[in-house]
């Protein structure tokens, strides 16, 4: 038989190897950033449009290439940063791998152009999937200017798997975000669509997480720091009362480089401990400096995960400091602190006294009962209290017109005199029908009762809305700004009027009527992050994910105590859903028992 194996051409390797480096867009803008930063540069300009989808362009003003080293750089495992095997234990750069300029010239057009500080004249080179168009001499400034266009024009198939451009932007926002927060003295500049999005001056760490953040971050930060023979820790912890329902803002950096390690995250909320509610997540910007031999940051190509040489001992001093910090700074009213072994570290904090802080949680907050006593209020129907009276007296099952499979209209009949309802351990609703008995989760029933109404009336914009009697104030960060401009009509048609969006704050004047003012903030804070996220299971839409997150937040919760006419209009509306059986998220909403089963259990 004849030989079969070829070695493949190079711009198919290329192409292969891209698929590693190159995810989406915010991969080019992470590789291109992190050049700049290996090349000194001490201003660096990201330019992007279209989510990056047709331009991703980093300009700097480092230290530049030769007309040589310009073309090179373009070749696979082509690096200036590493030269034996060695180094790879000893990196001070972002890059080591010569794998991102190869990768990105093989699915994109791309212009470079660069100069040294000695030399007269630049290069400018032009390449299209992995080949050169041309190269020749210009006159350009010192550093470097890489322009990257039309990404994965020669994959449609790639380009295709991109999301929306808000989602694609968001992946991109947080890219630039880390790379600006690992490197506060370096300025930044971020524009899209050519509106800025960020301007940041070479400062502190500290002015740099409120120039990101919003100016309000400054008072929620308690500084952090400890210096141990194995790590120096820096940084900030938000207070816990301003912590997110999701994990948004936390930013562990190990040497400069933004990393994910879910240990040392345990660490970080375990130290919080009983300062934050269920379902909390503490804000954190950590920086640790450990000597480069004591890690390895070569085990993931897009080198967001790295691996310590002694993880728990890292563990139990970032667990120490940061609850140190939280008592020393009187974050909560102090009580003393049980010296518990598990705490103990290797280190001595001399002289320093740990606390642990106390806070009260109510877990029995009921949005629907604590300010407004508008039980199961609907933002869309616009019935008057007296209407809503009427709607309570008499719940006539018979004339709910239930579409689901499982339960037909006539399950209720036979029980229509009985037809109470029971509340077990302030989660359930039990009620007696036809066939046996139906048990209703009342946090997940109501979350599909207002994803449902939240839907229609996305759709047929008819929302109730109540104005505020002062409108309400609340600062957000630039790029959620932007967010919330695309949301804006939709987020009206909800219920919610803006007075203002400006550049970091928006001016809320109405409100659905459903929401208790003092939810807003934690509303649209959720439901940004919910957006940002992409919740996992959201269809593509938009409108789904902001109806899904708003039915989330505001569903009664488990653990609320409803009353007998709470409980009916709760089976009454569930009933009429299109859905009844699953909530938003596609759980479970109830669950019958059939009288059969009962039955059989008394039979042994
Ligand atoms: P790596 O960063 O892993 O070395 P890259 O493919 O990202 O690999 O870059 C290849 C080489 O090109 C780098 O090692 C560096 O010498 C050079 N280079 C890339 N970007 C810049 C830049 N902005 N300024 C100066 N040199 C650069
Ligand atoms: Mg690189």
């Amino acid at each position: 038989m004849s030989d079969i194996i070829q070695l493949l051409p190079d711009h198919v390797a290329n192409q292969i190897a891209a698929g590693e480096v190159v995810q989406r867009p915010a991969s080019v803008v992470k590789e291109l950033l992190e050049n700049a930063i290996d090349a000194s540069a001490t201003n660096i300009k990201l330019i992007i449009k279209e989510a990056g989808k047709t331009l991703v362009q980093v300009i700097d003003n480092g230290k530049g290439m030769s007309q040589t080293d310009a073309r090179l750089s373009f070749e696979r495992h082509a690096t200036s940063k590493i030269k034996k095997a060695e180094d790879l234990f000893n990196l001070q750069t972002k890059g080591f791998r010569g794998e991102a300029l190869a990768s990105i010239a093989a699915i994109a057009h791309v212009d470079l152009k660069t100069k040294q500080e000695n030399s007269e004249l630049g290069s400018y080179i032009k390449i299209e999937g992995s080949k050169v168009i041309s190269q020749e001499n210009i006159g350009t400034s010192i550093g470097t200017s890489i322009a990257v266009k039309n990404l994965f024009y020669n994959i449609p198939a790639r380009r295709n798997f991109l999301k929306s451009n808000t989602i694609e932007t968001r992946h991109i926002v947080n890219e630039f975000q880390r790379v600006a927060l690992a490197h506060p003295s370096i300025s930044f500049s971020f524009y899209h669509n050519e509106n800025e999005i960020y301007n940041l001056v070479a400062s502190n760490l500290r002015k740099r997480i409120v120039a990101i953040f919003g100016k309000k971050t400054n008072e929620k930060l308690v500084p952090i720091k400890e210096v141990t023979d194995i790590v120096e820790i820096n940084g900030y912890v938000a207070k816990p009362e301003f912590a997110k329902k999701k994990r948004g803002e936390q930013f562990f950096f190990v040497n400069d480089r933004f990393i994910k390690n879910a240990y040392l995250n345990h660490a970080v909320t375990s130290a919080f401990e009983s300062l934050l509610s269920n379902g909390f997540h503490p804000t954190y910007f950590l920086y640790l400096t450990v000597p480069t031999k004591s890690i390895d940051i070569n085990i993931h190509p897009t080198k967001t995960e790295i691996k310590f040489e002694d993880e728990k001992t890292l563990y139990a001093i970032l667990r120490s400091t940061i609850k140190h910090s939280l008592g020393q700074y009187n974050v909560a009213p102090v009580l003393d602190f049980e010296r518990s072994a598990s705490f103990d570290t290797p280190y001595e904090f001399k002289n320093k006294k740990s606390t642990t802080p106390s806070i009260n949680v109510d877990q029995n907050f009921n949005p629907f009962k604590a300010e407004t006593q508008k039980p199961l209020n609907s933002p869309f129907k616009k019935e008057t209290s007296a209407q809503w009276e009427s709607l309570y007296t008499e719940i006539d099952l018979d004339k709910i017109e239930v579409k689901s499979e499982t339960i037909n209209p006539s399950m209720f009949s036979e029980e229509k005199q009985n037809s109470k309802t029971y509340q077990v351990h302030n989660k359930y609703i039990v009620s007696s029908i036809k066939s046996g008995i139906v048990y209703i989760n009342q946090n997940l029933a109501h979350q599909r009762i207002l994803y449902e109404e939240f839907l229609e009336n996305i759709t047929v914009k008819d929302a109730m809305s109540q104005q505020l009697l002062f409108p309400l104030e609340i600062s957000f960060n630039k790029s959620d700004i932007e967010l919330i401009k695309d949301i804006k009509e939709d987020l009206e048609n909800v219920g919610f009027l803006f007075d203002k969006i400006l550049d970091d704050t928006i001016v809320v004047k109405g409100m659905p009527v459903t929401i208790v003012e003092s939810q807003i903030t934690i509303i649209i804070e959720q439901l940004l992050e919910d957006i940002k996220n992409d919740i996992p299971d959201a269809s593509f839409s938009q409108l789904d994910i902001m109806a899904k997150s708003l039915a989330k937040s505001l569903a009664i919760k488990t653990g609320s105590k409803l009353d007998l006419k709470e409980q009916e209009e709760l089976v009454n509306k569930l009933f009429s859903c299109k859905q009844p059986d699953l909530s938003p998220f596609r759980k479970t909403t109830f669950v019958t028992i059939n009288i059969d089963e009962i039955d059989k259990k008394f039979n042994n």
